[in-house]
């Protein structure tokens, strides 16, 4: 199969699989479990065979691309890409917004405090940092204390995208406004986004605050942990882990 056909066979089993969410979440209890459908379509489309023959890309390949990246300004002042840390394999894929200082200079995602509250957020969940995949929309640190341009957000957000469609993730979690609105297309805030699912490519999303909205707002948190316990039962309701 080539590349390009595998990328429209995988658009249009993206679509079937949202559109099977949505039925299910609005009451079509008869039909077969989303994650079941996700994991027999895996099966026949097998992704770790396409990418060790080279058909479609790897996330290796992903993110040698993204460190060369100079699409937007923000490449000028970075000291590294950050890409994503964790275990490509998860069922769980956190999404965070930009790089800080330290993540420029470690070059992972969730540095410092407000790495170290999610971290706790996992552990009660049950899961540790290894359990998870966890990377940003921006791969690149913005100026200090400058909100991101339409353009940054434009330039970098395919990269998140081709980014979860090679993690496949089961349910993807959103920190914060600007990942929530950009892979959902909205703008409504996170706020009225959280406490519900979306659906992102078939994907089911989970939308809540930021930790570092958290340190500032520790009332807050009690929201975020009403989130992650709707998360943690749709991660145990799903038995298998789809291929990929
Ligand atoms: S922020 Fe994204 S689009 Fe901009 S230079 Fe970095 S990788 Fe490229």
């Amino acid at each position: 199969m080539t590349s390009k056909l595998y990328h429209e066979c995988y658009t249009q089993v993206c679509q079937a699989r949202s559109l099977l969410q949505e039925l299910q979440d609005v009451g079509f209890n008869t039909i077969a479990p989303v994650d079941s459908i996700q994991k027999t379509l895996n099966d026949s489309v097998d992704l770790s065979t396409m990418r060790s023959e080279g058909v479609v890309e790897t996330l290796s390949e992903l993110q040698a691309e993204v460190e060369l990246c100079h699409a937007c300004v923000l490449h000028e002042n970075r000291n590294t890409v950050v890409f994503g840390r964790g275990n490509p394999q998860a069922a769980l894929v956190l999404v965070g917004e930009t790089p800080g200082y330290g993540e420029d200079q470690q070059g992972a995602p969730f540095d410092g405090e407000a790495g170290r509250l999610l971290d706790r957020i996992l552990f009660a969940m049950g899961l540790s940092a290894e359990d998870v995949y966890i990377c940003l929309l921006i791969k690149c640190r913005p100026p200090v204390n400058r909100d991101l341009h339409a353009d940054e957000v434009k330039a970098c957000e395919p990269f998140l995208k081709r980014q979860l469609a090679l993690l496949n993730p089961v349910v993807i979690i959103t920190l914060g406004h600007f990942a929530a609105q950009t892979l959902l297309g909205v703008q409504t805030p996170v706020s009225r986004l959280r406490g519900q699912w979306h659906t992102y490519n078939g994907v089911a999303l989970m939308a809540t605050y930021h930790p570092d909205y958290l340190l500032r707002s520790p009332l807050e948190k009690k929201q975020v942990w009403a989130d992650m316990v709707m998360v943690k039962q749709r991660l145990e309701s799903v038995t298998v882990k789809p291929a990929g």
